[in-house]
This record gives structure tokens, C-alpha cells and sequence, in this order.
């Protein structure tokens, strides 16, 4: 912690509430109709961080490794899934009521025993269902009850044996897959922290029984380090792992990577280890054999599985609280989202100094050629100095502007978003100037 302040202080969540609002990262969810409540939806910019992150998340664990294959299963799925992994008996939070002003909350959230809204006296705990129940086809009857998945996990349970036939991946190997869950949150909050319906990254890493825990650490190491390179302040991350009573039923043990969010350490991610509790449940209630046969030591067992499962809706909004600075610039206040360009949803635009045809002419020819390698950006309205604090605000990293020596020498200024520094390029170079920059 830097001087030992919490140095996420300054950031609040209405700053980034308001930012995201402002410059159309996040709306809330039917706004015109008075909004839904924690339900959000990403705005132009916003989209673009969030693909960025999971483009990230899915480049990182999926391409860049020889041991994991991706997987988009659906979100309903047979009603049996969900008595196999324990979800429809065991996914429950506990509720309570307040008896003087009637709000709902988690009771294992309390500090108190007491309402914390008014102090009333709270109902006995009793368990709810997170689970979002439909039915499908046109019959609303018991036999036709479906699940939203409350996690993607099971999604790569059940096609283990249809990933091993066509890969012939050998153990360890592991399925990633990036997709919405839904989750009926008593006490959903914080923006986007924590909805009902959001959307996940996970991983299900099969592993020989006796190698979990060594490769469990090495899993919490890795994913850690992944926050850390896309530019993550180390002093806001640290690894928390669960004391036994806070364990999922299914799980030997997990780590959690927590952020330092404007409200406190937060979970970002979850890393279990699964043991062989979900094979060997769908095993027993689909009954088809769930096991890898190992050709070295010619042996049919049930892998164990490390689970390192962030939510992407999290790690966006962690990146842009993250990336929020004030800084003093002259008699203001610059605002910058400080990005890593992976990660930027915009990563160069294209500034005339004026708007005469003669330099926008240049500047929209130039824009269309970046366009080809990057989301870029087209701004020709008011001064230049307001649409650079437009372009920092949004985390842009580099404003290429093109000015009336632009029409004689062939060259245009590029500003660094952090730096501020300007210097000359040759438009014939930008692109490689650029691409060497933004990686
Ligand atoms: P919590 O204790 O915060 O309810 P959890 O431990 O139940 O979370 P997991 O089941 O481990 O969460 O889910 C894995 C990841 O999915 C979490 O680390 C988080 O990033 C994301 N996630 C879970 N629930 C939500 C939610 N309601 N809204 C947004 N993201 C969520």
C-alpha cells in the first residue's frame, strides 16, 4: 500500500459510476423505463474493454498454450445437470428479513445481528435458491422446469468425454470457456461487482490425482500475474486463501484473488481445487464412464480438477477503476484512464487542427487506413485541447493530429496519452510507428 494509504481512496465508485456513464461505457439496463435494477448494459466504449478482456483472458490461457482447447457451451441444459453437481439441493445463500423495514439481506454479509438499514430485529435465517427457474416450450409444468446456469463450469463437466475423443489432449489439459451466468443475488450491488446476470471466464484444468495441489499454487501464480501485466497496480491485488468453513461443497481448496475496490478487498477470482466431485457426480447420475485412461501407467481413473473461474464484468470494472487518475494540469484537473493498449477500448484517433476541408480531407483518409489495424477514432469538433481530454478521459493512448505543415511535409504529430509528449512522424510511418507502440 502506498504510504500506507489506501491509494483506491480518491477513486470512488460515483467518479467511475459517473465517468462510465458519461462517456457511454456502461448504462444502466432500461434506462428510459426507469432502469432494472443491477442490471447493466455496455455502451460503445464499454463493449470494446470488455472484448478486450476476455480477447485478453482467451489469448492468454487458450492460444498461447498447447495444454488447453476453448469450448462455447449453451446456457440451458438438461434439468439432471443440475441434481448431479449439487446446485439445485446446495446453491443457496442465507436470507434474512428485517421485521421493522422488510429489506432482504445475505445474512453471512452481516457484521451485525441487527437490521443494518434501521436496526430492526432480522427473521431466522432461512436458504434461497439462486438459481433463475423457466420452462421450456410452450407448457409452464413441472416436467419442462429449466436452469439459466449459475456457472459455465458445468457446461465443460459434461462434454469431457467429447473433448478428449476429438482433441486426444494426454492429461494435464484444460477447457476455457467465456460465457453468461445468472445468479438470483439477494443483495446484488456496486455497479457492475456483483448482478444477476453476468458473465464468466472459466477454466476446468483436468489434472492427474496427487499433481492438484502443486499445479492449484501454480494456477494462483499465473493468474495473478496475468492482472499484473495488463497493468494492474500490484499493491491492489493480493491471493486470500478460504478458511475450511467457507469452502463450496465441492471444493478441497481455493484461493481467491481480491482486488482493493473502492468498497474493500473484493473477490476478482476464484481458483479451486474440485477434486473429482463433478466427473464423478455425472458419472453416477448420467451413468456413462467419466475417466481418462493414462497409456503410461495403463490405468483408468477420474482426473481432479482445478478450477480458476473470474468474472469478466469484475476484472472490466477492476481494469477501469484501476486505470482512473487525476492528475493537475495547469489550473484543472486531467482525468486519465491509464489503460494498458491491450486493453484500450480506442486505441488512436485522428485530430484536424481545424476544420477546413484541406486538413479534414488528410486527417478522414488517414483515420479510414488506421481503421484497417485498429479501433480508431474520427474528432473534428471543438478545440484541440478539450478533444485531447476527451481522448485521455477515455483512455486513448495515442491522438495523431494533423495540422496545415501536414500538407507540406507529409508528417502528423502523435501525443502520448501518458507522456503527453508530441512528436513528428512521417504519415507514411504511422502504422508501423504505431504498431510498435500499442504491441
Ligand atoms: P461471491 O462470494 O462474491 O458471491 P462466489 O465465490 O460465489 O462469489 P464464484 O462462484 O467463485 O463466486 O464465481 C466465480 C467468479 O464469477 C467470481 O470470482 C466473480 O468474478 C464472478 N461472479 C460470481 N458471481 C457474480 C455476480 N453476481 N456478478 C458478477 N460477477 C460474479
Amino acid at each position: 500500500m502506498e504510504n500506507g494509504k489506501n491509494p483506491a481512496a480518491a477513486t470512488t465508485m460515483e467518479k467511475i459510476v459517473s465517468l462510465a456513464k458519461r462517456r457511454g461505457f456502461v448504462f444502466q439496463s432500461s434506462e428510459i423505463y426507469g432502469g432494472l435494477n443491477s442490471c447493466w448494459d455496455y455502451g460503445p466504449l464499454g463493449v470494446e474493454l470488455k472484448n478486450n478482456v476476455k480477447r485478453a483472458w482467451w489469448k492468454a490461457v487458450i492460444q498461447e498454450r498447447d495444454d488447453m482447447v476453448g469450448l462455447d457451451a449453451s446456457i440451458l441444459m438438461h434439468p439432471r445437470v443440475w441434481e448431479a453437481s449439487g446446485h439445485l439441493e446446495g446453491f443457496t445463500d442465507p436470507l434474512v428479513d428485517c421485521k421493522n423495514c422488510k429489506q432482504r439481506f445475505r445474512a453471512d454479509h452481516l457484521t451485525t445481528k441487527t437490521c443494518p438499514e434501521c436496526g430492526g430485529e432480522l427473521t431466522e435465517p432461512r436458504n434461497f435458491n439462486l438459481m433463475f427457474k423457466t420452462y421450456m416450450g410452450p407448457v409452464e409444468e413441472q416436467a419442462a422446469v429449466v436452469y439459466l446456469r449459475p456457472e459455465t463450469a458445468q457446461g465443460i463437466f459434461v462434454n469431457f468425454p467429447n473433448v478428449l475423443t476429438t482433441t486426444r489432449k494426454k492429461l494435464p489439459f484444460g477447457v476455457g470457456q467465456i460465457g453468461k451466468s445468472f445468479r438470483n443475488e439477494i443483495t446484488p450491488g456496486n455497479f457492475t461487482f456483483r448482478t444477476r446476470e453476468f458473465e464468466q471466464m472459466e477454466i476446468e484444468y483436468f489434472v492427474k490425482p496427487g499433481t492438484d495441489e502443486e499445479i492449484h499454487a501454480r494456477w494462483i501464480t499465473e493468474r495473478l500475474n496475468w492482472y499484473k501485466q495488463l497493468g494492474i497496480n500490484p499493491d491492489r491485488l493480493r491471493v486470500r486463501p478460504h478458511e475450511p468453513d467457507e469452502l463450496a461443497h465441492y471444493a478441497k481448496a481455493c484461493s481467491d484473488i481480491e482486488y482493493y475496490f473502492p468498497m474493500g478487498w473484493s473477490e476478482l477470482e476464484g481458483i479451486a481445487n474440485r477434486t473429482d466431485f463433478d466427473l464423478k457426480q455425472h458419472a453416477k447420475y448420467s451413468g456413462e464412464r467419466l475417466e481418462y485412461f493414462d497409456q503410461e501407467t495403463n490405468e483408468h481413473y477420474v482426473p481432479y480438477v482445478i478450477e480458476p473461474s473470474a468474472g469478466a464484468d469484475r476484472a472490466t470494472l477492476a481494469f477501469l477503476i484501476d486505470a482512473y487518475h487525476e492528475e493537475p494540469d495547469k489550473d484543472e484537473t486531467r482525468v486519465v484512464l491509464r489503460f494498458h493498449p491491450a486493453l484500450a477500448p480506442i486505441k488512436v484517433a485522428v485530430l484536424p487542427l481545424s476544420r477546413k476541408d484541406e486538413l479534414t480531407g488528410v486527417a478522414k483518409e488517414i483515420a479510414q487506413e488506421l481503421r484497417r489495424h485498429w479501433m480508431t477514432e474520427y474528432d473534428d469538433a471543438k478545440s484541440i485541447g478539450r478533444r485531447y481530454r476527451r481522448q485521455d478521459e477515455i483512455g486513448t493512448p495515442y491522438c495523431v493530429t494533423v495540422d496545415f505543415d501536414s500538407l507540406n511535409d507529409k508528417a502528423v504529430t502523435v501525443r502520448d496519452r501518458d507522456t503527453m509528449e508530441q512528436v513528428r512522424i512521417p504519415i507514411a510511418e504511422l502504422v508501423p510507428f504505431l504498431r510498435e507502440k500499442l504491441g
